[in-house]
């Protein structure tokens, strides 16, 4: 496979686009592999590559029971950023932003990385002390961050409602968040895989697992059995009912998460904007659509579809932090099914199954996760012991009640 760029696209328009290679082989399933990886989303898929590239484990499947990237990495709201309250936090998720800094070049896959800016927005003075402590809590854990006051917010927002039911008393703002292409990480993960040897099997369901003893040794797909002697599960919001087939039960709730876009306009918004007390997200894609996100839905389900009352909820609250969106028209509205842990950090690395590793509860806020989760968990498969970065994120911490809460850090309620 070639190497995309300016000169090869120019080449390839003199012949009308007629010319290109598909960017992902579509190879047969084998019958035995080094490692098989269940799903094929972002981190499945950067497990994939990273074990190629950095440890040359190239006897790898990816098996993914529908296309690419049709969970919740294609689903997402797209905000990367790295501010987070918990020390181990803090260091996994700077390591993820510092990839996706120069993943572009890395993957030669264009991710429309755009470093534009995350807001988090303080209502009142007590939630300003509360926003003040945790940008503290940031700045000591090596991670950059910054309070705005309310003039500085509104010289860099200025369509922010100026008198929203709840004011605004200041914000914080870490400069190197924004927003990343998800297709794009999707894509560019799994031509990089693909190149490297890897397989990338779609429309292949995971149905049963092989065990001899106590260690994993293949499963049973739709198209056949498949041996490996590891095999690491990354199938977010389906997870718990995975595991639950090899007698392994997870401490996750599967919810639908649900976002929508209006029609595009011209630049309105050039940061991502949160706000915990009117609760929602938002930002502007390079197409100049409204990306608008909020909680999750209260309540257990697989439903990966949107609903109208999260849909006015959210409407609701985007009108009320920036008021010129009330006249535009909802396009799409979609869900996707996060896994949530107690805690609400992931869970990674090893099980009691010998062989089997998991890579899951990302809950709402995988998506910026996935280069450092890739890399941290192709190490772990590669040693057979968890890299350092994840440790703390072992499924054993909740044995030993060391928890790492970080459920603030999504900004709204999930
Ligand atoms: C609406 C929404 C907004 C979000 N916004 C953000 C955000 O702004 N920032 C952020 O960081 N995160 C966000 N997230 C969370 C983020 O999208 C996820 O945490 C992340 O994409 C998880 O990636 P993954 O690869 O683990 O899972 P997925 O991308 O869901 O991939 C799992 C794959 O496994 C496949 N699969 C399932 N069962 C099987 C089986 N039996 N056999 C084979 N394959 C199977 C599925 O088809 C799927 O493709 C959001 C999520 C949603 C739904």
């Amino acid at each position: 496979m070639s190497r995309y760029s300016f000169a090869r696209v120019a080449l390839h328009a003199i012949s009308g686009h007629r010319r290109w290679h598909p960017a992902i082989r579509a190879p047969e399933p084998r019958t035995s592999y080094d490692v098989i990886i269940v799903g094929g989303g972002g981190h499945g898929l950067a497990t994939a590559y990273f074990l190629a590239r950095l440890h040359g484990i190239r006897r790898v499947a990816v098996l993914e029971r529908s296309v690419i990237g049709h969970g919740n990495s294609g689903r997402n709201t797209q905000v990367t950023r790295s501010d987070y309250y918990h020390l181990p936090s803090a260091r996994f998720y700077d390591r993820s932003l510092k990839l996706y800094e120069g993943l572009a070049r890395e993957l030669n896959y264009n991710i429309m990385f755009s470093q534009r800016g995350k807001i988090a927005l303080a209502h009142g003075p007590h939630e300003l002390e509360i926003l003040r402590r945790t940008a503290n809590a940031i700045l000591m854990n090596g991670v950059d961050t910054e309070m705005l006051s309310v003039d500085e917010l509104y010289r860099l927002v200025p369509a922010l409602n100026r008198s929203p039911r709840f004011p605004i008393a200041g914000a914080a703002v870490q400069w190197r968040g924004g927003i990343c292409r998800h297709d794009a990480v999707v894509w560019g993960f799994a031509r990089a895989a693909s190149q490297l040897g890897v397989d990338i099997i779609q429309n292949c369901e995971v149905l049963a697992f092989r065990k001899r003893g106590d260690a994993i040794t293949g499963v049973d797909t739709t198209r056949g059995s498949i041996s490996a002697p590891s095999i690491c599960l990354s199938v977010a919001g389906h997870s718990s009912e995975l595991a639950r087939k090899v007698g392994l039960e997870l401490p996750l709730t599967s919810m639908a998460l649900q976002a929508m876009v209006t029609e595009p306009v011209k630049p309105l918004l050039d940061q991502v904007l949160i706000s915990t007390l009117i609760h929602a997200y938002i930002s502007q894609t390079d197409r100049g659509e409204i990306v608008i996100g909020g909680a999750a839905d209260g309540y257990t389900s697989y439903a990966q579809r949107g609903g109208l009352p999260v849909m006015e909820a959210n409407a609701r609250a985007a009108i009320e932090l920036l008021p010129r969106l009330s006249r535009l028209r909802i396009m799409r509205q979609w869900a996707g099914i996060v896994d949530i842990t107690p805690d609400t950090s992931p869970l990674m690395g090893s099980t009691p199954v010998r062989g089997l590793y998991i890579n899951c509860g990302w809950g709402t806020g995988g998506f910026k996760a996935i280069p450092a989760g890739g890399e941290t968990m192709a190490y772990t498969l590669a040693h057979g012991h968890a890299h350092p970065l994840i440790e703390p994120f072992s499924l054993e911490r909740f044995e030993r009640g060391a928890l790492i809460d970080e459920a603030a850090a999504s900004g709204v309620a999930h």
